[in-house]
C-alpha cells in the first residue's frame, strides 16, 4: 500500500511537472520548443557587428560608410521577411546640409499597441593611436545594431499581440537627429499606442550591463520589469545610483531615448558601462577608461557575451511587453519640461 502511494504522489509529481513545463514552453517556445532564451546565442549580433565595422568600417553620416551601413541594415531586416519603411530626412549643422535615413522594421500584432526597438548605426570619424589601434565604432554602436538585429530574427519565430517596430536610427551621433526625426513624424496615435522605446547604445564593451530610464519624469516600470527579466535570467543587470546630478535608475541625454522620454513614452535604455568609478554619469571601463570616440573602439575591445546577454534580456523584454494589453496607466506621459537637459558629466568622453 505504502509503495502504490509512493509511486501515485511520483505520478502526480511528473504530471505537475510537466503541465508546469508546458504553461512556460508555451509562453514563449517557438514551434521547435525552443525558449526565446535558448535562441540568443550572440552570434548573429557578432556576425552583423563584425560585417558593420571589418566590411564597412566608421560609419560618419554624409559618407559612403553611413549609407553602407543602412543599405546591409535593410537588407538584413528584408531577409528575415520584416515590412520595412526607409524615412529619409536632412539636417543642416554648422553650415552643411546633410542627408540620412532611418530604417523602420515593423512586426505587426493584433492590436497597435508598439514597443519601439532602437539603436543608431552611424558612427563618430575615424580614430588612430600610435599603438596601431584603429576606430570602427563596434561598441559605439554596431553592438547595438548587432543585438538589435539578433533579437528581431529571433522574434520573427513568435507571435506577438503588440506591435513591434525595429528601428535603425541615423545621425545620432550629430545630436541625435534621427530619432528626434522620428519621434517628430509621431502622431497623437502612435505617441498614446507606444507603450515603451528600448534603447540600445553601446552594449558590447563596458564593464557592468545597465537599464536606465530617462530623465525627469519618466515612467520607470519598463526598466524596472527588463531588471526583473534580467536578473531573473541570474544576469547581474543593474541600474545607475543616486547622484548629485541623476537619481537613481535613470540616465543623462545623450542619445536616442530622448527625443521619447520628451514625448512621455517610458524608456528602458540598456547600456554596458561603469558607474562605479564615477557616479555621475559612468566611465566605460576601470582598465581603459572611455573606449567609444577613442581609437580603441574595434572589434578587438568588444565581447561577444556581453552581446549575448544583451540579446537575451531584450528579446524576453521585448516578447512580455507585446504579449499583452497593458492597461492605460502603464502607457507614459508627457514629461514636464519638454527640453534636453545638459549634464556635462560625461565630459571626459573624446567627441
Ligand atoms: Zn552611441
Amino acid at each position: 500500500m505504502k509503495n502504490k502511494i509512493k509511486y501515485w504522489r511520483s505520478i502526480l509529481a511528473l504530471l505537475t511537472l510537466f503541465s508546469f513545463g508546458a504553461i512556460i514552453s508555451n509562453a514563449t517556445a517557438d514551434q521547435s520548443g525552443l525558449r526565446i532564451p535558448e535562441q540568443v546565442t550572440g552570434d548573429l549580433a557578432y556576425d552583423h557587428l563584425c560585417y558593420l565595422t571589418e566590411e564597412i568600417g566608421v560609419r560618419v553620416t554624409g559618407t559612403e560608410g553611413a549609407e553602407d551601413a543602412a543599405d546591409y541594415i535593410i537588407d538584413q531586416f528584408l531577409q528575415m521577411g520584416y515590412e520595412v519603411e526607409i524615412q529619409p530626412f536632412t539636417f543642416e549643422r554648422r553650415g552643411t546640409l546633410y542627408e540620412s535615413e532611418n530604417i523602420i522594421a515593423t512586426k505587426h500584432g493584433k492590436f497597435d499597441q508598439t514597443v519601439i526597438v532602437g539603436a543608431h548605426y552611424d558612427s563618430v570619424s575615424e580614430r588612430v593611436c600610435a599603438d596601431g589601434n584603429v576606430s570602427s565604432g563596434a561598441g559605439d554602436n554596431a553592438s547595438g545594431v548587432g543585438v538589435m538585429l539578433e533579437v528581431a530574427e529571433v522574434l520573427t519565430n513568435y507571435k506577438t499581440k503588440g506591435t513591434v517596430k525595429f528601428i535603425a536610427f541615423g545621425a545620432e551621433e550629430m545630436g541625435f537627429r534621427g530619432s528626434r526625426y522620428y519621434a517628430d513624424q509621431m502622431s497623437e496615435e502612435d505617441i498614446a499606442n507606444t507603450v515603451t522605446m528600448i534603447d540600445l547604445d553601446s552594449v558590447g564593451v563596458g564593464d557592468f550591463f545597465y537599464v536606465y530610464a530617462g530623465l525627469e519624469d519618466n515612467p520607470g516600470w519598463a526598466r524596472d520589469l527588463a531588471l526583473k527579466i534580467g536578473q531573473g535570467m541570474g544576469y547581474d543587470l543593474r541600474t545607475s545610483p543616486q547622484s548629485e546630478f541623476f537619481d537613481g535608475g535613470t540616465t543623462g541625454d545623450w542619445s536616442d531615448h530622448v527625443p521619447f522620454r520628451l514625448l512621455g513614452i517610458p524608456i528602458a535604455y540598456f547600456e554596458w558601462m561603469n558607474w562605479d568609478i564615477e557616479p555621475d554619469g559612468g566611465i566605460e571601463t576601470e582598465e581603459f577608461g572611455w573606449v567609444m570616440h577613442t581609437c580603441m573602439d574595434n572589434l578587438s575591445f568588444v565581447s561577444h557575451a556581453k552581446l549575448e546577454f544583451t540579446a537575451d534580456v531584450v528579446a524576453s523584454l521585448v516578447f512580455e511587453l507585446s504579449k499583452t494589453k497593458l492597461p492605460r496607466a502603464e502607457k507614459g506621459k508627457i514629461a514636464k519640461g519638454n527640453k534636453y537637459i545638459s549634464i556635462q558629466k560625461r565630459s571626459d568622453l573624446p567627441n
